[in-house]
């Protein structure tokens, strides 16, 4: 039994080993990837679903890593926000999107994702509103996506940042909303645009169950507060269904497409005269 237990120990020390070494790759690999220009911005679109209409993108970062492949950002956003390269790698990634959505047709839209550290960057407003500057691309067709637990920060620093974005048209949008702890609240006191459902709510709408009256709740707090509302998620012909049962929304997932590169989103916009 002794032996075991060491060679247990052993086997954790490996373990960890291990660990260490595939994050501190990780980490050298995104500072290195920063400068050679390997995180690239893919894009989902974003549906009228009662038209079934194409309104916009999300951009969606991805990392194209020579050594581990075409990474998610699930993987490397942590990272870069704990060794304080998420303005870096932000800011770079939504130059190359203001540059590509400028090429959409003008009625199109773009979201970005922002991290909670970000908002609390007191300079964020100004580097935001110089590069719309340095694009060309206009401020009103651009939506800031944050999250839910942006709220758990600092309230008075999101308030300050959010009303400053908003002076100068840009939308903002509260994202992931119902897997987070905001109160009605600060939902009021907030000056939203957009509610986005997060899609683990929006997946199970099809086999009924609590979170169809979940939805259903979220979307009519959404009228109550005169927000519009996007679905996030919509993988099935059966969860759209239900969905424009539901009311008038906006919704984005897999059934309309996976996110694409620039490339391939230019060539889709081309196709239906959208460039
Ligand atoms: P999110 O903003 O909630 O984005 C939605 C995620 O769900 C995306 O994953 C998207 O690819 C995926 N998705 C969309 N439709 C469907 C669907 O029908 N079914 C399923 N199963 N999944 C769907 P992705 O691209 O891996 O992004 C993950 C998260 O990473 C995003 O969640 C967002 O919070 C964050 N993120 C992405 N890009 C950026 C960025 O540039 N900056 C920051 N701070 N965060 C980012
Ligand atoms: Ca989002
Ligand atoms: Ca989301
Ligand atoms: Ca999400």
């Amino acid at each position: 039994a002794k032996r075991r237990g060491r060679n247990r120990y052993t086997w954790f020390e490996t373990q960890m080993e291990d660990e260490m070494r595939f994050r501190n790759d990780l980490e050298t690999g995104i500072r290195r990837g920063i400068s050679r220009g390997e995180f690239v911005p893919y894009y989902e679109q974003q549906i009228d679903l009662a038209s079934g209409e194409l309104v916009g993108f999300e951009m969606l970062a991805r990392w194209r890593s020579p050594q581990f492949g075409l990474v998610s950002p699930e993987t490397f956003i942590p990272i870069a926000e704990e060794i304080d390269l998420i303005s870096e790698l932000s800011e770079s990634l939504i130059r190359q999107a203001l540059k590509d959505a400028r090429e959409w047709d003008p009625r199109l839209t773009l979201s970005v994702n922002i991290s909670p550290l970000q908002l609390r960057d007191p300079w964020f407003a100004q580097k935001l509103l110089r590069m719309l500057a340095d694009s060309g691309f206009p401020p009103g067709r651009l939506e800031i996506e944050i999250t839910e637990s942006c709220l758990l920060e600092d309230i008075n620093a999101v308030r300050t940042m959010v009303s400053s974005l908003k002076n100068q048209g840009i939308r903002i949008s509260l994202d992931d909303f119902g897997t987070g702890y905001s109160s009605l609240t600060q939902l009021r006191s907030l000056p939203f645009d957009r509610l986005k459902i997060d899609r683990s709510f929006v997946a199970e709408l099809a086999s009924g169950g609590v979170s169809s009256s979940l939805v259903k709740a979220i979307i009519s707090l959404g009228r109550g507060l005169a927000l519009p509302v996007t679905a996030e998620g919509v993988e099935s012909p059966d969860v759209l269904d239900a969905l424009r049962k539901m009311g008038e929304l906006k919704g984005q997932g897999y059934l309309y497409g996976k996110p694409e590169d620039a490339t391939t989103t230019r060539e889709r916009l081309a196709q239906m005269h959208l460039l």
